[in-house]
């Protein structure tokens, strides 16, 4: 009889061939996204399809079901907190999910999300819903039929997708923290509107010449701790990071040269999310726990760089003079409070990725709402626009003049990403909660980023959780850090404890 040894050594092989596979489809998304000539799209699509099938395949094998049940049987792996406890407890989860997917329904999904990503962009390009209408409908219906047969215990077929993103988590929790953070935020965002300060915002749409740009925002990534010796940053629609495997991590961004924020704060939150890629146990890669947290997790790390890092006073006192030197054309004569007000502006607006740090928020809500409706059947795709922008209307009181500007800014539902948005904002608040820790520990963070050293936070996040991949869940992970389970008081007390100074509330 094969040992525990063997039996385990056999599930981590099995694990990283697919593991592998499974990177090579995101090479090829990575040049989807950024080199691809449109022609070869359908080309493209069939590549990702044959992957996404044989990866589903390896990860559903009898085999690997048989050596997952056989080393539970045994339950001879250590310690509860032992990572190969951890594995095999990851490896049940995916097995799970997988095996409860028709092979031709995975196919399916790739397929037609890769077409549907092309028609997308050609529909926000000339703001024509109608265009993707149709792919919106297709995507529903097969997300429908992804939760349906995954199955979900409360009758909520939502669940079954946010699982797949944010493990564990469940739609009336989120729904229930969400609340909480929303009845705090809209007198935060109501004050700061009945505010008579307003920063002079037209300071970032000067001319900022799109190199350097490029060069400035490296400089920064590189600062904060993003190696380029294993990553690299391009250009693409829509900014994205994906970690290909170790010791590959790429980035892209866009440039607008009549807007500093958008790709230098992207830049800022990509690297973010590739320090965490870059920080994790290269010794476990391939390996069931060898991947992030969480979706969420991951957008905690990524929304620390760019707002709680990138946003501060401390870190323009740092950059700032290197900001003018960079672009005098547009920063000679400007005081470095005026620019840290600027980049601090709350209003709201219509792009959620160009939100700030208050109504951001408010932004995944609606999705959040609209995306459970969808799942739930309630809500026709055709009546999307209608429904989005009365939602806008209601939350942030103001209606988008075209679909470009409201329902097709994102292209998660193209990608079939339904699910994906409520990480977004539970990142913001793992975000609030891990660096509230993070300062218990290490102090006077402000007086850091002054002098322009981000080693120790980066530090202190690859130490306390960047290496240990997936072995803990999102919410434990969150309490062994912290202390506390999940809140939204820390978000909303670190708003405040910034945002009451600025506006002088
Ligand atoms: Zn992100």
């Amino acid at each position: 009889m094969a040992s525990t040894n063997e039996l385990y050594g056999e599930l981590l092989s099995r694990w990283r061939k697919a593991t592998l596979l499974a990177s090579c489809s995101s090479q090829l998304s990575w040049d989807e996204q950024t080199y691809l000539p449109p022609g070869g799209a359908e080309h493209r699509a069939e590549q990702l399809g044959l992957l996404a099938g044989m990866v589903h395949e390896l990860l559903t094998s009898p085999r690997l079901g048989e050596l997952i049940g056989e080393l539970q049987q045994r339950g001879d792996l250590g310690e509860p907190d032992d990572p190969r406890r951890a594995n095999l407890r990851e490896a049940r989860r995916r097995y799970d999910r997988a095996t409860k997917l028709p092979t031709r329904l995975v196919e399916e999904i790739s397929r037609v999300t890769s077409l549907a990503q092309h028609n997308w962009v050609e529909a926000r390009k000339n703001s024509h819903f109608e265009t993707f209408r149709p792919w919106l409908e297709r995507i529903v219906a097969l997300k429908r039929e992804e939760a349906a047969a995954l199955g979900h215990g409360d009758g909520v077929p939502y669940d079954a997708l946010l699982d797949d993103y944010e493990p564990g988590a469940k739609t009336a929790d989120v729904a229930r923290v969400f609340a909480g953070l929303r009845k705090d935020l809209v007198p935060l965002v109501q004050a700061i509107r009945n505010s008579s300060t307003r920063p002079n915002v037209s300071i970032l749409s000067r001319r900022y010449p799109k190199d350097a740009q490029g060069t400035f925002a490296r400089a920064a990534a590189a600062a904060i701790g993003f190696r380029f010796d294993e990553g690299r940053l391009d250009e693409s629609a829509h900014p994205f990071c994906t970690g290909i495997g170790p010791g590959d991590c790429r980035l892209t961004t866009r440039y607008d040269e009549r807007h500093f924020p958008g790709a230098f704060f992207g830049v800022l939150h990509e690297a973010g999310h590739g320090i965490y890629e870059q920080g994790l146990d290269r010794t476990a890669y391939g390996t069931p726990i060898g991947d992030a947290a969480s979706l969420g997790v991951h957008e905690s790390q990524s929304r620390m760089w760019e707002n709680f890092v990138g946003r501060s006073r401390a870190f323009w006192t740092h950059f700032y003079p290197q900001a003018q030197s960079t672009f005098p054309e547009a920063l000679d004569g400007v005081g470095k409070d005026d620019f840290y007000g600027a980049i601090n502006d709350v209003r709201p607006s219509f792009i959620r990725v160009e939100a700030d740090e208050v109504t951001y928020n408010l932004h995944i809500m609606i999705r959040f709402e609209l995306e459970q409706r969808l799942i739930a059947g309630d809500l026709p795709p055709a009546d999307v626009p209608a429904v989005w922008n009365a939602a806008y209307a209601e939350v942030l009181g103001i209606t988008p003049p075209n679909d470009a500007q409201g329902c097709l800014q994102d292209i998660h539902w193209s990608g079939g990403l339904l699910g994906y948005f409520p990480t977004y904002a539970l990142g913001n608040m793992y975000a609030a909660q891990l660096f509230e820790a993070a300062r218990r520990s290490l102090g006077d963070l402000d007086a850091l980023f002054a002098k322009g050293e981000f080693t120790p936070l980066r530090g202190w996040l690859n130490a306390n959780v960047h290496r240990f991949g997936r072995q803990f869940v999102p919410s434990r992970l969150i309490e062994r850090i912290t202390g506390a389970p999940l809140s939204h008081r820390p978000l909303v007390a670190q708003l405040k404890a910034k945002f009451e100074p600025i506006y002088r509330l």
